[in-house]
């Protein structure tokens, strides 16, 4: 991989270093020489205007130190053994992160990584994109380009100038990668959004609140590549399901809505470190939620309830009415433990979202009966900020009474239970 950087040496000769040269504008690239071969080595490249052949710097073993303290700034060194030199860089922070962590997974691979690609035939990103601006920051209405938006932008905040919808050059903008629009009067996103590859997305403060305008989320080109989306202070009181979908969401932020349920499916996020849910209507969260892996999670502000309403009559079932055969197919997968990867993409999607027995692991997929219980540990959860007034109650899934008989009579600890809910898909 390579990118632009502004780049800084000082020799550092027996530990003393010595004055920084000027910063320049470099390309970095990393990469191998001989890839796949028994002398494949891992090579940095540095090209800058002055030297457009490229210095190269070995990876392995030549590293001292990585200094890393201040990625979220756009910068980092790396001080090399052989030359003794130390390379500051300073660049997008989302590129040089994807760059240090190339680098990492290079450090600590023994021998050839094919994850990562050749250096042979790398040069130089061309003068001409690197003088492009890819950074703009809009902070008044009138500062908007009058000639329109550089077509090379990568970072764009256009936050608090009274935005009512994202303006359309945006979705022409290729190498877009970080969107800021927030604190305006955003209602609406139209799917023309979805074409973007983002990686990071701050929608928070607006106003955005109807259920149909989330088609943006399942274009896959932006589900695919979002890792940051920052929803919080709108006016959503459900949750946008089609978030579950952004496979590699890393944080997502929803505090200050009026959200009054996650769905069992939030599971499907296993890539999620920090969910923030503070002040939102929430009476309980899924039982799935608790065996996440998460860094932060955040409910603090939310009125957790046990369930008071009395048990809901199930209807009887009519014996003469088939199953649906799509019901039929799950429950032979599940039975014969039949590989997924092969089935049509509706039955994948189907078991992929149907949330499982509490007790038996099954999959719940013609009724379900939920049981609400005081909340497990959060065990893997590093960070829970919570109001300490309040239990947090979770909702578990049963595929029947019987499953719910046999859990609750046999944790005589449990104090949920404050009522059943039947449900039917
Ligand atoms: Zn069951």
């Amino acid at each position: 991989m390579k990118i632009l950087c502004d780049t800084q040496i000082t020799i550092n000769k027996n530990g003393t270093s010595g004055p920084p040269r000027k910063s320049k504008k470099a390309t970095l690239a990393i990469g191998y020489k001989n890839p796949g071969k028994d002398n494949a080595e891992l090579q940095i490249l540095h090209f800058t205007r002055q030297n457009p052949s490229g210095t190269k710097y070995k990876v392995n073993n030549n590293i001292r130190r990585l200094y890393t303290n201040f990625i979220k700034d756009g910068k980092a060194t790396i001080a090399f053994i052989d030359p003794e030199e130390d390379l500051m860089l300073k660049c997008d922070p989302i590129q040089l992160k994807g760059f240090l962590n190339t680098l990492k997974l290079g450090m600590s691979s023994n021998g050839y990584n094919p994850k990562i690609k050749a250096v042979l035939g790398t040069t130089a990103i061309p003068d001409k994109i690197v003088n492009e601006v890819t950074t703009l920051t809009v902070k008044k209405p009138s500062d908007f380009p009058t000639k329109g938006l550089p077509k090379k932008l990568i970072t764009l905040h256009m936050s608090s100038v009274t935005l009512s919808k994202i303006p359309f050059q945006v979705y022409g903008l290729q190498h877009l990668k970080i969107l800021h629009v927030n604190d305006n009067n955003i209602e609406t996103i139209p799917k023309e959004l979805g074409r973007l590859e983002l990686i990071e997305l701050n929608l928070a403060n607006n106003k955005l609140s109807k259920s149909k305008d989330w088609l943006w989320l399942q274009n896959p080109k932006l589900s695919g590549s979002l890792s940051f989306l920052d929803l919080s202070s709108n006016k959503l009181e459900f949750f946008p399901v089609e978030v579950i979908n952004v496979q590699h969401l890393n944080t997502l932020k929803l505090n200050n809505n009026q959200i009054k349920k996650i769905p069992f499916g939030i599971k499907r996020l296993k890539e999620l470190k920090h969910f923030h849910l503070s002040s939102n209507d929430l009476h309980s969260v899924p039982d799935t939620l608790s065996n996440m892996r998460l860094a932060v999670l955040d409910v603090w502000g939310n009125k957790f309830l046990p369930i008071n309403e009395k048990l809901q009559c199930k209807k009887e079932k009519n014996k003469f009415v088939p199953q649906a055969l799509w019901i039929r197919a799950i429950q032979m997968v599940e039975k014969y433990r039949l590989p997924v990867k092969n089935l049509p993409w509706v039955l994948i999607e189907i078991i992929e979202k149907a949330t499982k027995c509490f007790s038996c692991d099954k999959l719940c997929l013609e009724l379900f009966i939920m049981e609400r219980g005081r909340c497990s540990q959060f065990t893997f959860v590093d960070h829970l900020v919570l109001d300490r007034n309040y239990t947090v109650y979770s909702d578990l899934a049963f595929c029947s009474s019987k499953c719910v008989n046999s859990t609750f009579s046999s944790d005589n600890n449990n104090e949920g239970g404050g009522g059943l809910m039947l449900m039917e898909f």
